[in-house]
């Protein structure tokens, strides 16, 4: 796997583990959170800051269409996402979190916000073209290689309207070493890797946040506003694996 993390050996168990140790987690806030769900409404107010950040800069995106990537049960798309947009799209690979979605989210929410909801993981998911003014992925890439990273990235700078921003929100390692953990089969990667793979997959970064008033022992987390780089902000055509 030229370019690829030399931690993630097979990328076919990687991603099957992957989906197992997601299909025996609570449909619950906490089962999405590992057991952390007390620290959700600190996690939405950070994510609410900085998304009233973005709509009160220049060339800000517009508030018709948000995609939730790793959307689990609906926890960003019920509090974050659908009160700042008029619809909301789902993608996520674990098909009960789905379900249990529309319980979470309530019938008036389910029925007035949510537009479309992909049940496939990202690593095959590509968004409609041009179709979103936020596309939001959260404490989910640590599941992706480092190739299916940035190739997703890429088809999300697809994704995007005129002045549409990727909001990138993960844990982050303080060393400069990629964590593993066997558990989940997931990665933990640190700014310096992340900052290379955006660079890869064509987007700048125009803004970096890290969550503040998070409980000390859990990792750093950061927000990344992620722009397509190219000024013309011409799609990339003939995306694959370098
Ligand atoms: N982003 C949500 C959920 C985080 S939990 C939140 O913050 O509340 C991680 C989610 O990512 C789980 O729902 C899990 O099923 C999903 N996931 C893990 N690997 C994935 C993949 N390869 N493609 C799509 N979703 C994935």
């Amino acid at each position: 796997m030229p370019g690829d993390l030399t931690t993630v050996q097979n990328e076919e168990s990687f991603y099957k583990n992957g989906e197992n140790y997601w299909s025996e987690v609570p449909a619950t806030v906490d089962g999405m959170l590992g057991g952390f769900g007390h620290i959700s409404g600190t996690d939405i107010q950070g994510s609410k800051t900085l998304l009233r950040q973005i709509f009160s800069s220049n060339n800000s995106p517009g508030r018709t269409a948000a995609l939730d990537c790793g959307a689990g049960i609906g926890r960003i798309t019920k509090f974050l996402l659908c009160p700042f947009f008029d619809k909301v799209d789902m993608v996520e690979q674990n098909a009960a979190f789905l379900k249990q979605a529309q319980d979470y989210l309530g019938p008036h929410l389910y029925s007035e916000k949510i537009d479309k909801i992909y049940s496939t993981a990202l690593q095959y998911f590509e968004p409609d073209f041009e179709k979103y003014d936020v596309i939001w992925i959260q404490w989910v890439l640590g599941h992706l290689t480092d190739d299916d990273f940035v190739i997703f990235l890429k088809k999300c700078r697809n994704g995007l309207k005129r002045n549409g921003v990727i909001v990138v929100k993960e844990n982050i390692t303080s060393s400069d070493q990629v964590d593993v953990d066997e558990k989940d089969s997931s990665v933990t990667r640190p700014l310096s890797l992340l900052k290379l793979l955006f660079i890869k997959a064509n987007l700048e970064c125009s803004r970096l946040q890290k969550q503040i008033h998070f409980p000390k022992g859990l990792y750093n987390v950061y927000m990344f506003v992620l722009k397509p780089k190219s000024a013309d902000g011409n799609p990339i055509r003939n995306i694959t694996k370098e």
